[in-house]
This record gives C-alpha cells, structure tokens and sequence, in this order.
C-alpha cells in the first residue's frame, strides 16, 4: 500500500476568516521549514486543506512524525486516492484493506461528498462500498457504534480520497502570526512546556537563561540548549540570550536580608529580560510559575516581582496542576531532559526560611542597598546570545 497524499486539516483557522491568507502562507513557510532536508513531495495549500503530494513513500513516516509538531494543524490522514469512479474507488479500498487481513475486524464506511456532482449520494456510497467489503472479507464485519476502524472515503473534485486515519496535530495557529515575547527559561520542567503552550497560540519565542557561572556548571547550561533544541522543533530556531546573574547574586547575599534573596533576585530576572525584551522588540515576557508551587509563586510574591515590570508577563501555566504540567512536558519530549539533575542559579544561595508573603514597601526598602540600575545595565551588556536549530 502507498500513501498517494498527506491531508491536512487546520482546524481552529479557519475562524480566522479575515487573515486566513496569511496564515496559511506562515503555516506553508513553518511546514516547508519543518520538512526540509527530506524530498519525495510537494505541497499544495488550498483554502480549507493543505495536500502533500508524495513521490513515493520512502519519508512518509519521517514526515508524519514532523507534522505532529507543526502549530497550526489541527489534525492530518495519509491517504489513498482513487480516480472518480467506484470501481477504481474499490480497488483502493481493497489495497487499503491489505493490512486488516491477520484477524476479525469490525469496521464502518463513512462517506462525505463535498463534490455534489458526483453521479452518487452519501448513502449509495456507504453502502455500495459496505457491501464491497462484506463480500470479500470474511473476516470484517460491521459495526457502526464502535468499530475496530472507520473506512472514510471523501468524494471531491480532484479524486476520491480514501484513509482510515486522523493523526492529532498540535492544533492552534502557526507560529509567527502573533507577536514575539521573551521566555524566560530555566532547566526545569515548567518552562519549556510555558513556551510550547504560547508557540502555539501563533507567538515567536526567544529565550532568555539566566546561570551563576562557575556555581552553575557548563552542562546545566548545555541542558538549557538541548531543551531550546527540542522546543525548536515545534517552533523554528530560537534565539537565546544568556546572562550570568551571579555579580548580582553576590551583591543581594551580601546587603540584603537573607530570607529576601530569592524575591530580590526574580526581581533582577524581570528588569533584566524586559530591558532585553524592548530591545528585541519582543512585546511580553513569559515564566513558567505556577500559583503557590513555590515560595516565590504565591500570589504575594508574584505581585513583588511583576512590579518592577511594566510589560504584560504571561504565565500559561498559573492554574495547572503539576502533574498535568509534567504530562505535557512528557509529550512535547522536554521532561527527559528537564530532569537532569543540574543546578539552576535559583537553587545557588537559596535562603533557609524563603518570605511567602512579601511585603512590597519592606522589598523596595532593601533594594536601597543596591545600584540597581547600574546592575541591570551591566549584566544587559554582558548578555551572549546563542541561536539554537531544531534537533
Ligand atoms: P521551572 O520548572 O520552569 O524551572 P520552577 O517550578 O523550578 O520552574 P522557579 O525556579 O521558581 O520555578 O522559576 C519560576 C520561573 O522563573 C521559571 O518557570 C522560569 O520562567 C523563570 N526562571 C527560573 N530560573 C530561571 C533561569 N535560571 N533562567 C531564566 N528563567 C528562569
Ligand atoms: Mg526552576
């Protein structure tokens, strides 16, 4: 059996009436970019489906498993496709079919008909093409409610398509049909699924990590890129500024209260990655916090880090539980990699007894002992920046 062509299904788009054009040439461009290095097919994009025509079958699994990572579809079936006429439509069937021949099976046809030129209804077709099966196979048998496959056979103007498979897609907008933002990025779990969640509502993703070099290890920072490599597959090639927080650190350890050192050094992650963020021209910033995980992610302590920004921070994951969180990770593939056990510059100086409920005023006030200024446009001036392509 070979696949003649890839359908794929956009879902959530087609909502999108007045920029559908766009969208579909920024779905093209992403699939295009996603494909490359594999040949064997052409696209062909239409307004309600995109084909992929295949040559022959020899990448079809490589490609399959890189459109499950492509925002913007909403879901896809390689498919058989017969010319349009029934007899030849039974014949694809049969050859379909070659795979459904080891046990007893149930089944059901499921016709649609968009070509209403076609010389026969729905009905005569599910029936025409049940009784087909039923008198060939001995081993399937019918079963409407729940059957063990569903033969779908599509009637249209360039051919009657024939598949029984609907692969899930991503499902959301293509990337890059929104605006960009800054994530900030750690080696953990919440995170890179933070990013992920945003991609596919259509925003461009750069990265910022923040690491206590030489507290940090150069392969808590390798861990870092080998998350933005994944993520690169969804998304395209991210781009990572890296900033080592640790002249900060050392300042707050030593003019600040101890149980404060985690707040105050948030509130430099923030300063820091918007001021790089108005320079990308990235119009938001994203965290992987997640109320009440932590002691820095209570609603309080929330508060206190966001008031030194004035851009919209996103945090897609402020209502999951972290065990969804975690499944997520899992099926995106970051969760192997977020569980290396390496250090993260936040677990450098971490205090004993962390302020759960922060004060704001008694925060500000303890920031008097710092340059604040100076410190942020230091390590904004010491920022490298690392373009990370998909793995
Ligand atoms: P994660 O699993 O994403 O590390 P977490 O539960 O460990 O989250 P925190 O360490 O408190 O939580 O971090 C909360 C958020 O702050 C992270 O999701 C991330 O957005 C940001 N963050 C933390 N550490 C760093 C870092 N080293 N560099 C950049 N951003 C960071
Ligand atoms: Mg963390």
């Amino acid at each position: 059996m070979e696949y003649s062509h890839i359908i794929i299904r956009y879902g959530e788009l087609t909502l999108k009436s007045g920029n559908r054009n766009e969208f579909l040439k920024k779905l093209t461009k992403n699939i295009r970019y996603n494909l490359k290095g594999l040949e064997g097919f052409h696209i062909q994009t239409k307004r309600d489906r995109m084909y992929i025509h295949l040559d022959s079958n020899k990448n079809v699994e490589q490609i399959i498993s890189k459109l499950k990572k492509v925002p913007g579809i909403h879901n896809f079936s390689p498919v058989l496709r017969a010319k349009l006429d029934v007899e030849d439509a039974k014949k694809v069937i049969d050859n379909l079919l070659q795979t459904k021949l080891d046990k007893e099976y149930t089944f059901k046809i499921q016709t649609k008909r968009p070509n209403k030129n076609f010389e026969f209804h729905t009905n005569e077709l599910n029936n025409i093409f049940g009784s087909h099966v039923l008198i060939n196979y001995k081993n399937l048998k019918v079963n409407v409610k729940q059957p063990d496959f569903i033969i779908n056979v599509e009637v249209r103007s360039e051919g009657i398509f024939i598949f029984t498979d609907f692969i899930k897609g991503v499902g959301g907008f293509p990337v890059n049909t929104s605006s960009k933002a800054l994530l900030l990025l750690s080696g953990g779990i919440d995170s890179p699924v933070a990013a992920w969640m945003m991609a596919k509502r259509g925003m461009m993703i750069e990265a910022i990590h923040f690491h206590s070099y030489p507290y940090t290890s150069p392969r808590a920072q390798q861990k870092v890129e080998d998350l933005c490599a994944t993520l690169a597959g969804y998304m395209g090639t991210i781009r990572m500024h890296v900033v080592n927080l640790l002249p900060i650190q050392e300042e707050i350890v030593k003019n600040c209260p101890e149980e404060e050192t985690t707040l105050l050094v948030r509130r430099f992650m923030m300063r820091i990655a918007e001021s790089i963020a108005i320079r990308k021209k990235d119009m938001m910033l994203i965290t992987g916090e997640d109320l009440g995980q932590v002691a820095s992610q209570t609603a309080e302590a929330l508060v206190v880090t966001d008031s030194v920004v004035k851009m919209p921070v996103m945090r897609p994951l402020i209502a999951m539980d972290k065990v969804d969180i975690m499944d997520k990770a899992k099926e995106i593939g970051t969760y192997d990699i977020s569980i290396q056990p390496y250090e993260d510059c936040c677990t450098v100086f971490l205090p004993k007894h962390p302020v759960t409920k922060p004060k704001l005023s008694k925060i500000e006030k303890s920031e008097e002992a710092l340059d604040v200024e100076a410190l942020v446009s230091a390590a904004v001036d010491s920022a490298e920046v690392i373009d990370i392509t998909p793995r």
